[in-house]
């Protein structure tokens, strides 16, 4: 899952992105709306954290003008709470509000809400053969039992598995794995599907996830 943070208040969005790396969300940050509309046009997002007021305009406009384009799911930050104010940014296409100040950690439990009920990216159960993944939960199990995966892992998993039985590209996994910001060596893509496949090996699952050598990576659909 990855979320954008548009937040000017630089310490607010650092410890915004800290507190949902610990919910197993990866985050990119954008201090102004236009650092959002690249960072949109850049990467695919679960879900947007917009706040209000930002130095080059008002999230709300912004959010009016950009709804015909389809945009994720989005939660906003905002020290104006009163009703009426509520009342224009459901108008506006806000999904959900939080008034600051509020604690990092309900910022993860809100998106979670979200994201379960905004359709079909959200399905809550993923399943691949014997391979469950339940997202909410961040839990994947092999015939009932649990695998014990680091968090990448996981996010790998859920990729592969949303796309069951079509090649990934490795350049769409890192995307999807890594930050705009942080340091991606040449072969950690490999390196964490090995560790993948020999976790699933381990389960008793072999064989289900190949690498198509020059194009990507390919979870079989056994279902
Ligand atoms: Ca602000």
């Amino acid at each position: 899952m990855r979320i954008l943070i548009v937040e000017d208040a630089t310490r607010l969005a650092a410890l915004l992105a800290e507190a949902l790396a610990k919910h197993g969300f990866a985050s990119d940050r954008a201090p102004t709306l236009s650092a959002a509309n690249d960072a949109l046009a850049a990467a695919a997002y679960d879900a947007i954290v917009l706040d209000l007021g930002l130095p080059d305009g008002d999230g709300l406009a912004w959010l009016k003008r950009r709804r015909s384009a389809s945009l994720p799911p989005v939660l906003a930050l905002t020290a104006r709470g009163t009703l009426t104010e509520r009342v224009a940014g459901l108008d506006a296409g806000v999904d959900d509000y939080l008034t600051k100040p509020f604690a990092a950690d309900e910022v993860a439990a809100r998106l979670r809400a979200l994201l379960r009920r905004s359709g079909p990216r959200a399905a809550p159960i993923l399943s691949a053969g014997p391979i469950s993944l339940d997202v909410a939960a961040r839990r994947a199990t092999v015939s009932g039992a649990t695998l014990d995966l680091s968090r990448r892992e996981l996010d790998l998993l859920e990729l592969l598995m949303r796309r069951a039985g079509a090649v990934v590209s490795k350049d769409a996994i890192e995307t999807a794995l890594y930050s705009f910001d942080s340091e991606v060596t040449p072969n950690a893509v490999e390196a964490i599907v090995s560790r993948l496949r020999k976790h699933l090996d381990e389960a008793g699952v072999s064989g289900v996830l190949h690498t198509i050598r020059g194009v990507g990576y390919l979870l079989e659909d056994r279902t």
